[in-house]
């Protein structure tokens, strides 16, 4: 169709004004090489990942063009043309997406080395010693960029089966991640203890399989087909009533495995179900049924509210993130210019194209700052990383929370449980 509606709400385009680095421009690349009339060249392998994934352009399409399929088709051909290949980008693509991320206990144990790196003084010392100016700029940036690791992981949190508070409403599954339970095992403690309060039993196995999202969305496709099907044989979608994930990123991905497994005769079926079972947990409090707290954890927060690009794009959850902060006692939500534009996070786009994703960090930081806000909430563990960043560099003097957080301090402020009883 070409119309071009897609254009203005494209980050790339919208910095760069070239067609190219438009959806419709990428699209039109895609369509040649699908037609044989262009190779699969370095430029297009570059275009291809210099696209955000953010899926901003499917949201504005009127004729309903599936961008995000076409994308990671076009990231798997890129991978299998091998137009980018290089021995230090197979390096580290081989010990992160091939290996790191395919056996949650090899995550946990550099999580944990980490974690003994940062709590043992290792990294203040090298911080303090100066030693890191031996670095080239971008590892040196990199550094400044690593994150805080949780002192505990999810399954060192979490029970592995909690009983619902109250009358029973729904048997859940608990989805804990990996970012997400390396950085926010808190939030995936939140989100365990609001489904409870909300009258469901939570099922949260440890160890859980990465869902898969960075591998399709990095071109590899029969590593997120794995993961896929582990998933579904660790938590069969026909024991749940719902299978809850609060990343957006991951939950996007989690609601198309039956496109990935169409053709496995032994899991298409069980696909289509896992599909209709999972859901965001903002999704799934409001459409539950949410028991909004009684009281307020901090009456007269002022808070704004970041559309984790997934989430809205990807999984059209846009209304049920700001019902549930409107359900928190005393939460005033100030609306956030260009709250669905992205952040400049988008998987690990910030930590491959640093320039254009530093281009939208200040971008959203500005619009943050603006609000005057106390707390910016969002609803992903790579935008609570990337805002948490960002305002710290910016001076910008906000809590950056999930939405869950906020829900969950509500509720313990309250000091009752969900059905009335005394805690
Ligand atoms: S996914 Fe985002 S960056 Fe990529 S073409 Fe669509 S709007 Fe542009």
């Amino acid at each position: 169709m070409h119309c071009g509606m897609c254009l203005p709400t494209c980050p790339t385009y919208d910095a760069t004004k070239l067609e190219r680095h438009s959806p419709r421009g990428r699209i039109a690349l895609m369509r040649s090489i699908a037609d044989g009339e262009l190779e699969a060249t370095r430029t297009f392998g570059e275009e291809m990942y210099f696209c955000l994934g953010c899926l901003a352009c499917m949201t504005a399409c009127p004729a309903g063009v599936n961008y995000a399929e076409l994308f990671e088709h076009a990231r798997a051909e890129v991978e299998e043309s091998g137009v980018l290949h290089s021995p230090r980008r197979s390096v580290i693509r081989g010990l992160t997406v091939k290996w790191l991320f395919m056996e949650h206990p090899r995550l946990t144990a550099v999580g944990r080395a980490m974690r003994l790196y940062q709590e043992l003084g290792g990294q203040a010392l090298v911080r303090g010693s100066g030693i890191l100016r031996l670095l080239p700029k971008r590892l040196r940036e990199l550094e400044a960029m690593t994150p805080p690791v949780c002192r505990k992981f999810s399954n060192e949190l979490i029970a592995r089966v909690i009983p619902a508070q109250g009358e029973r409403r729904a048997r859940v599954a608990l989805l804990t991640g990996c970012a997400q339970d390396l950085l926010f095992s808190d939030v995936n403690l939140d989100t365990a203890e609001v489904l409870v309060r909300n009258g469901c039993e939570v099922h949260t196995p440890p160890d859980q399989p990465c869902c898969g999202s960075l591998h399709a969305h990095n071109g590899e496709w029969t590593l997120a087909q794995q993961l896929a099907r582990r998933m579904i044989d660790l938590l069969p979608p026909e024991s749940f009533d719902a299978i809850i994930s609060n990343a957006g990123g991951c939950g996007s991905h989690l609601k198309h495995y039956s496109k990935l497994l169409a053709d496995d005769a032994a899991y298409a079926a069980r696909a289509r179900l896992w599909d209709a079972k999972v859901k965001d947990i903002h999704e799934y409090l409001i459409g539950l049924g949410i028991r909004p707290p009684a009281a307020s954890s901090a009456p007269g927060l002022r808070v704004t509210y970041h559309e984790s690009c997934h989430l809205s794009h990807g999984q059209k959850v846009v209304v049920q993130p700001r019902q549930v902060l409107r359900a928190i006692p005393g939460v005033e939500l100030v609306e956030l210019p260009e709250s669905s534009w992205c952040c400049g996070s988008a998987g690990i786009y910030n930590l491959t194209q640093p320039e254009m994703a530093g281009q939208l960090l200040d971008r959203k930081v500005g619009h943050i700052r603006a609000t005057g806000v106390g707390v910016v909430a969002t609803g992903n563990p790579g935008c609570l990383l990337q805002l948490i960043n960002g305002c710290r560099a910016a001076g910008v003097p906000v809590r950056v929370a999930h939405p869950i957080t906020l829900l969950a301090e509500a509720y313990r402020s309250d000091g009752r449980c969900a059905a009335g009883e005394p805690a």
